[in-house]
């Protein structure tokens, strides 16, 4: 992770008791993001953060809201919303690990789609006053007036660029809706395009902050190295198996476009000897919670994963991102890339393309600025695919009919 010096979290206004509870997760230093990012809510104005992943987004508002929270009131004065529950339940986790490591008197509730309603009102009479979760059964549980949005200074939209896109942006709007008109609104993501800002600007009061993170620098982790292979559609499979047997990554995540064949892909990987496990958006929510327990404590080093479902999770040590199927949009790609590298430990990023999907990896040395390596298998290694043409050329090739007949009529032409 990339440090600059400029500022500690003792200037930036963060507590004493919180200063100790980070110190216990080794955290002493603040983060780009969080320079910039605990200042501006702590005014309480409205703010648009852009930041790299893995770059310490989670406590870059996590910090502020602890510091604006009331501690001696009782009840929901900051809603996190995020576009999945994964990244739900990790920023939640995280929350959670905060006060306890700080021991502040500040809890927080776990507010998704799929887990038992009942409980969660019974989570709810604790009055948290902090909620996490998905925007749909956040309203629900406000309109059941199991949340007081009265109280709600501070609403943090993560992965904000997700949350603004059309099939979420009316029920995203409809909760910010049930909350006073003087609270704060915050978003977070790894890119702000055109149209999400201009979304943003929809909601958000005029003196709206913009921030942005490490722009000059790319937003994509230096730490991670780009390669691609040229395969076909038919080998690409037997392709992933050859990277997986060569590289022996202690942590993969394999991408796949659609979430339907993360099963079969799963299937025919365990099928060949290799413990992997997928996170299905189908699966229920135990299946995906013990999917992701294996990977992160090493039971196993495969996870297959779509996008829906692997956005914004932090797993430590992730080593490889084997692209299965390419996404044809570039800010997926990032998000993806993302998942490794963390930390400032090296990821290495592997797309797996056909001679057609190759206009995919350019557009992206394009959008991001950054630079990709061809490799090939060979004999188990991953090689540059520049090194292998160099050694073909090399090697002394057989004069074929053709060869030594074309060489005739150019020697011809040499003589006339
Ligand atoms: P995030 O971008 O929020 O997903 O955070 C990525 C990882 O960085 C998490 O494991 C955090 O615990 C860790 N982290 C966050 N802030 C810092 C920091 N200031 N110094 C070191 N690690 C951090």
């Amino acid at each position: 992770m990339e440090y600059t010096t400029q500022q500690n979290f003792e200037t930036l206004g963060v507590s004493e008791a919180l200063l100790a509870g980070l110190a216990k997760q080794n955290i002493t230093h603040p983060t780009d993001i969080q320079q910039k990012m605990i200042p501006a809510i702590c005014t309480g104005k409205d703010v648009v953060g852009r930041s790299e992943t893995g770059s310490g987004k989670t406590l870059a508002y996590l910090l502020p809201i602890f510091l604006r929270i009331d501690q001696n009131v009782r009840g929901t004065q900051a809603i996190i919303l995020t576009p999945t529950h994964e990244l739900a339940a990790q920023v939640q986790k995280q929350a959670e690990l905060l006060a306890k490591n700080a021991g502040v008197p500040i809890s927080s509730a776990l507010i998704i789609g799929t887990a038992g309603i009942q409980r969660q009102m019974e989570k709810l009479k604790e009055k948290p006053q902090i909620v996490v979760g998905s925007a749909g059964r956040m309203l629900d549980l406000i309109k059941r007036r199991k949340i007081q949005a009265h109280l709600v200074k501070t609403i943090v939209l993560d992965e904000g660029d997700r949350l603004l896109e059309d099939g979420n942006f009316a029920v995203v709007q409809a909760v910010i809706k049930t909350t006073l008109r003087d609270r704060q609104l915050v978003l977070l993501s790894a890119s702000v395009s055109g149209e999400t800002l201009q979304r943003a600007k929809q909601i958000m009061k005029d003196d709206m902050m913009q921030l942005e993170a490490q722009a000059q620098r790319g937003l994509v982790p230096e730490n991670i190295a780009h390669h691609y292979i040229l395969t076909t559609h038919r080998e690409k499979f037997l392709m992933l198996r050859k990277v997986l047997a060569g590289e022996k990554p202690t942590k993969a995540m394999i991408f796949l476009n659609n979430p339907e064949n993360i099963e079969v892909t799963v299937d025919k990987l365990n099928y060949h000897g290799i413990k992997a496990d997928g996170i299905y958006g189908q699966a229920g929510k135990e299946e995906r919670k013990s999917a992701l327990e294996d990977f992160r404590n090493g039971k196993i080093s495969v996870l297959v994963a779509s996008d829906i479902g692997a956005r914004g999770l932090d797993i430590a040590d992730v080593t490889h991102i084997i692209h299965l199927d390419i996404p044809e949009d570039a800010t997926q790609y990032l998000h993806r890339a993302g998942r490794c590298g963390r930390n400032g430990k090296s990821g290495c990023s592997i797309s797996l393309v056909t001679p057609y999907e190759r206009k995919w990896i350019h557009k992206y040395e394009k959008v991001w600025g950054i630079r990709f390596t061809q490799k090939d298998m060979v004999q188990g290694k991953l090689v540059d695919s520049a090194k292998t043409k160099k050694d073909l050329e090399k090697k002394p090739q057989k004069q074929t009919n053709t060869t030594k007949k074309s060489k005739k009529t150019s020697e011809k032409r040499n003589k006339k």
